[in-house]
């Protein structure tokens, strides 16, 4: 079952309305759809949507990575996933580009044994449940899509904060709160505050009676000791986001203790490598997040195949299919409010270009 090769195509998405973190802010997701052929006219898809601040890569990189791979893994056997896992790590692909590969790659070796990726990756539970993410906006604007997605059926909404003001910051979690009072909340701050700003913005929430679920990356990425400090002093998980990217850095957590969780984006690390954290922060008593960048359908539906595969996360972010306006209809996945699920006889993760359009 040789690799035949890849093809590569850019696909940009409008998004429903613009969103914004405190490091960027996008209209359109910008996305890398990348199909491996397999002798015998099996193809498998994969998606890449990089976030530069995150690994650095832009969809330009990402189809050029892509595309180059094609020489490391022509001729190779699909059955053989740590070999040409191997080899597509030595062809020096960025993180997004090595995801939507490897991501294509087992896509196409599941189709061949008629066997979804749900299944490959344990088949462990049916479905999971999302939150849904709110813009680093207007207050008002803000309140009003919590409102409209608590009415949608989502439990927990996830809130960027580290704006400029951290009085807005606060005023936009009161304002969620208000707008959805039953709703858990998480709080994203991509890298953008001290340790000091976190804990007190967290400490605020808490005693006025906000229910805050979680934390995510408070400080710089590379701030290990930041990370740490809010770890120690913060009362509720504090989940590492762009800090953690390979099995490395996992360890790094596992091994200090500089946060409670791990935030794992196929993104930023890609299929593989997501197994192998998922082991490392099982065994340190971890607890995992399942997020995403602004992946269609097809990087969305590969996910809920991991998260339902594996059974493994405490917390799904897998949403940004719903801030691009795209509607699942069952392959690769399918949603009832915030509930997702596969369709365990679909082969691969069943997504079709002509069949669901993105
Ligand atoms: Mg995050």
């Amino acid at each position: 079952m040789r690799i035949i090769g890849l093809s590569v195509k850019r696909i940009d998405y409008p998004m429903r309305r613009p969103f914004a973190s405190a490091r960027r802010a996008s209209t359109v997701a910008q996305t890398v759809c990348v199909t491996a052929h397999l002798e015998g006219g099996v193809v498998g898809y994969g998606e890449g949507a990089p976030a530069p601040y995150v690994t650095g890569e832009t969809v330009a990189s990402v189809a050029r990575d892509a595309t180059l791979a094609t020489d490391a893994l022509q001729g190779l056997d699909a059955r053989r996933i740590r070999h040409w896992g191997a080899a597509l790590r030595e062809a020096l692909c960025g993180p997004t580009a090595r995801a939507a590969v490897e991501g294509a790659l087992l896509d196409a070796l599941a189709r061949t044994r008629h066997l979804s990726l749900w299944h490959w990756f344990g088949g462990a539970r049916e479905w999971v449940e999302t939150d849904f993410s709110l813009t680093l906006g207007p207050l008002e604007e803000v309140g009003r899509h919590a409102a409209e997605a608590r009415a949608a059926g989502y439990r927990t909404l996830k809130i960027k904060v580290g704006g400029s003001e951290p009085e807005v910051d606060e005023a936009r979690v009161r304002a969620v709160a208000a707008a959805a009072p039953d709703a858990r909340l998480r709080l994203d701050a991509n890298q953008s505050f001290t340790p000091e700003t976190a804990l007190r913005l967290v400490s605020r929430l808490l005693e006025a009676g906000i229910p805050v679920e979680l934390l995510e990356q408070p400080v710089p990425k590379d701030d290990w000791e930041a990370l740490a400090a809010v770890t120690r002093a913060c009362p509720v998980p504090v989940i590492a986001d762009e800090a953690v990217q390979s099995v490395a850095q996992a360890m790094c957590v596992a091994r200090t203790g500089a946060a409670h969780g791990i935030n794992i984006k196929l993104a930023k690390c890609g299929p593989l490598a997501a197994l192998e954290i998922i082991a490392v922060a099982r065994a340190a008593g971890l607890r995992l997040m399942l997020g995403c960048m602004l992946e269609s359908l097809l990087g969305i539906g590969a996910a809920v195949h991991l998260a339902c595969g594996t059974g493994a996360f405490d917390y799904l972010d897998l949403d940004s299919h719903a801030l691009i306006g795209l509607e699942p209809t069952g392959r690769p996945f399918a949603q009832t409010g915030a509930v997702l699920s596969v369709d365990p006889e679909a082969p691969g993760h069943g997504w079709e270009p002509v069949a669901t359009g993105g």
